[in-house]
């Protein structure tokens, strides 16, 4: 039995003084029981807790650590940007570096702006993309997170499509009801949703969604999103913040061939800093203060850490052409290797990989939207969990997640973990 005697204690102090003891909630462990363990260090493939513990990490800050965890390429970058001064509030070299290297690998930029977070990223295209538009209801799909503002904290009703109701208190009816939902993979609830409200103005999708687990569009569903966008001139977002640079150096563009009029970026591209970005045609982007009316702003947008940090980042990731390939290939031995496990153990799977992102439910059907996803077996994988960090592995503490595969993998630390996994299923099924 593993000891973390610390970590309780840690949680147990931080709870006195940080509401709920964590920072963001998924990291309390409310879906999957037990205690969040407290991290001092990150090496590679490894998260070391305050016990000393080893863990072989696939959550990898929910996708920032495509490199791994201290890569030593982007501390050296660090060190010398750091020797520099932390944040200075004018322009830098820096950022239009930055601006062009993801302008150059993604389709369909010509200009983005540099934000701090994902949330951030979203909600000022969503503001763009009504600015531009002129309309003021937005579509988004049930099951796809894009940050927590307030006109994205909604759930949809019963029907096939509907107007949003907020999945937070604090959010007001009148945000809300902005908002429709619609079903993902499923362009009659998109349809439904155009009857209900003739004043859509913008599509919000992750294109290869990872926030109800993965589950990636289907690609006629999205070409057909663009094409109905196109007719009806509606501004479609792609949130990419998860996906980009991720499912593929481009993100979902080589799957689907389906651009987005805006697009939003984060995780990898901050390289583990608080740093994001939102970009796409110029005459949209243009709109942005200074030289439009539509107002976005940060005092930290930019910071040249941040910066260097996703240049570095993005540095490692193209000098090798191989890189996703390798990352593809480890996770499809993961995936396979798990599906093969779980089926000779006639345990209910469905494993899904999209270039460094792997998904898995406990369920018997193929998953192809929330509803689907939520019929997954939560308690099958609270248990799993358990069993699995007790072991040394790292998966999120959640069923609605995405594992990743980072370059600090290889094939030994997936066959290592893949008779863990054996051994923790057969004890969970006895
Ligand atoms: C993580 C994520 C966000 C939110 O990003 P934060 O940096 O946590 O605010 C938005 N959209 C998608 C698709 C994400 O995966």
């Amino acid at each position: 039995m593993q000891e973390i005697l610390t970590s309780i204690n840690d949680f147990n102090e931080a709870k006195q003084v940080i509401a709920g003891g964590v920072n963001s909630p998924v990291r309390a462990f409310g879906s999957v029981g037990g205690t969040p363990r407290f991290i001092k260090k990150g090496c590679g493939a490894h998260l070391i807790d305050e016990d000393n513990n080893y863990y072989i990490d696939f959550v990898q800050a929910y996708g920032p650590m495509i490199l791994g965890h201290g890569h030593q390429f982007v501390k050296n970058v660090l060190k010398d940007a750091i020797e520099n001064g932390f944040s200075y509030g004018a322009p830098t070299e820096l950022e239009t570096n930055l601006a062009k290297e993801i302008i150059r690998i993604c389709d369909g930029l010509d200009k983005i702006r540099l934000v701090n977070s994902g949330t951030e990223a979203t909600m000022s295209a969503i503001r763009l993309g009504r600015a531009y538009s002129g309309r003021d209801d937005i579509i988004k799909f049930e099951g796809c997170y894009h940050g927590h503002s307030d006109g994205l904290l909604v759930k949809g009703g019963s029907g096939l499509a509907t107007f949003g109701e907020t999945s937070s208190k604090g959010v007001i009816e009148d945000i809300a009801k902005h908002t429709l939902v619609a079903k993902y993979n499923d362009l009659d609830s998109v349809r439904e949703c155009l009857r209900l409200s003739k004043n859509v103005g913008v599509i919000i999708i992750e294109p290869i969604a990872g926030n109800m687990g993965l589950v990636p569009a289907r690609k006629e569903f999205l070409q057909g999103l663009r094409e109905i966008c196109d007719k009806e001139n509606i501004v479609l977002i792609l949130d990419e913040v998860m996906s980009g640079f991720r499912a593929s150096l481009k993100g979902s563009y080589p799957y689907y061939g389906v651009v987005g009029d805006l697009s939003t970026y984060g995780k990898v591209i901050g390289g583990g800093f608080p740093l994001a970005a939102f970009g796409g045609r110029a005459e949209i982007m243009d709109l942005l203060s200074p030289m439009g009316g539509v107002y976005q702003a940060g005092t930290l947008s930019g910071n040249p850490i941040a910066v260097s940090a996703g240049l570095a980042t993005l540095a490692k990731i193209t000098e090798d052409s191989s890189f996703y390939d390798r990352l593809e290939s480890l996770g499809a031995r993961f995936i396979d290797g798990f599906t093969e496990i779980a089926h000779s153990l006639s345990i209910p799977f469905q494993g899904v990989l999209r270039g460094s992102m792997a998904g898995f439910f406990f369920n018997e059907n193929e998953v192809i939207d929330w509803d689907s996803a939520s019929k997954s077996d939560t308690n099958l994988y609270a248990k799993f969990h358990a069993k699995m960090l007790e072991k040394g592995v790292n998966f999120a503490p959640s069923q609605f997640e995405t594992s990743f595969i980072c370059s600090a993998f290889n094939e030994n630390i997936i066959d290592n973990v893949l008779q863990k996994i054996k051994d923790s299923l057969k004890e969970i099924m006895g």
